[in-house]
């Protein structure tokens, strides 16, 4: 299926129901020809999904916030250049500063830092040219796995990259998914290698910040029924469908979990809402057996924005154990005045990327959380600086 095909009848599709008649009360309607009916062939425009663009007519209140509610960490987000072909995720540090100031933002979490060259080359752009308004993380090099001592290259690794100043260490969803090993099985979340170098990384004072097979919706067949469509055919290589290649989503979540509980002493921030913001059941399964685990809201407004009232219940019920976050590079005002929407207004209905065509993560809107005052000061703040060590 692609989106330029005309949309093929679902034989599961929601039939619409026809309405009532009260008693006495003629409807015009129950003389029309019944809502069940198929369309008549030949009526109307052959739309193709891909040209469908709806305007709302929703009148509700739009609340512009450009200014966090109190000086905030953006706890996940990408400044390097490993993602980027090399370039400057943030072409201009000073324009990226300004922007910080103007959305009272104080600080951010560079995940780019890699290792070696790459770490110090972040590290001197950032931490060090702007001290407490960046923090870089290191990247572990799980590819020398496949070294017959890969796992003791790999804890020098990062007790060096540690010494050269990385705050904090993010583990990549390749982790699972792709890196192997010297026999070339897949190296699993729970790998004993992997426990060893978290370890580590907790008794080195590094936070970990983990990403493990999410969005559940990758793990799905790619055809009509998949709510990520749009996205996976102009990305079908984020499709890990194939039963053969991948484990399922259910297994990776559950090593994730295993990985939590092996290391008690190492503090954890799952990104995008512990891997699984579709499953706020799950997370809260999570925060309850990992009281090292906190989670950020990066990237998941489509997730976490259409289900407002469960997730506020989440956050309500632990105020302590989540972090704002955007993963939106290059940082635009637009990426954090919708976060700021979301977190401290009660609008409905608003787009989670705005100015894009069609919505990269699902064709639907979101509705803000209103969080109270003091929530809104852990969540944007507090939590994020005990998580990163920066009270200490
Ligand atoms: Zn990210």
């Amino acid at each position: 299926m692609t989106p330029t095909t005309p949309p093929e009848p679902s034989p599961d599709a929601p039939r619409a129901a026809a309405p009532e008649a009260s008693p006495g009360v003629t409807h015009a309607a129950a003389s029309a020809a019944p809502l069940d009916a198929p369309p008549p062939s030949g009526d109307g425009p052959d739309l193709r999904l891909a040209d469908w663009a709806p305007r709302r007519t929703l009148t509700v209140p739009v609340t512009h916030v450009p200014r966090a509610a109190v000086p905030a960490v953006d706890a996940h987000n990408h400044l390097g250049r490993w993602l980027t072909d090399g370039v400057w995720c943030a072409p201009d540090v000073g324009a990226l500063l300004a922007l910080m100031d103007d959305a009272n933002v104080t600080t951010i979490v560079n995940l780019d830092g890699r290792w070696g060259a790459e770490l110090e080359a972040n590290l001197d752009r950032y931490d060090r040219a702007h001290p407490d308004r960046f923090l870089t993380f290191c990247h572990v090099d799980w590819t020398q796995l496949a070294l017959p001592d890969g796992e003791r290259r790999i804890h020098a690794d990062l007790r060096a990259s540690a010494a050269r100043g990385a705050r904090g260490v993010k583990v990549w969803k390749d982790l699972g998914l792709e890196v192997r090993d010297a026999s070339g099985a897949l190296v699993l979340p729970d790998d004993p290698r992997v426990v060893s170098t978290m370890a580590l990384a907790g008794e080195l004072g590094l936070p970990v910040l983990i990403h493990v097979a999410d969005p559940k919706a990758f793990f799905a067949p790619l055809d009509r029924h998949n709510e990520r469509v749009d996205e996976l055919l102009a990305q079908p290589q984020w499709s890990f469908a194939d039963a053969r290649t991948y484990p399922t989503f259910e297994l990776l979540m559950d090593a994730l979990e295993a990985l939590l509980v092996a290391t008690p002493g190492t503090r954890y921030i799952g990104a995008h809402v512990g891997c699984v913001a579709e499953d706020l059941d799950h997370v809260e399964h999570l925060l309850r057996v990992a009281p090292n685990l906190v989670v950020d809201i990066a990237g998941r407004l489509a997730e976490i924005g259409r289900q407002p009232r469960r997730f506020r219940r989440l956050v309500l019920d632990h105020p302590d154990r989540v972090l704002f976050g955007t993963d939106a590079f290059p940082l635009a005002r637009e990426d954090l005045e919708v976060h700021f929407r979301f977190l401290e207004t009660a609008d409905e209905a608003f787009d989670y990327a705005p100015g894009a065509d069609v919505p990269p993560q699902g064709r639907w809107t979101v509705s803000g959380v209103h969080l109270p005052a003091d929530v809104l000061a852990s969540v944007y703040r507090d939590n994020a600086r005990r998580v990163l060590g920066l009270d200490a």
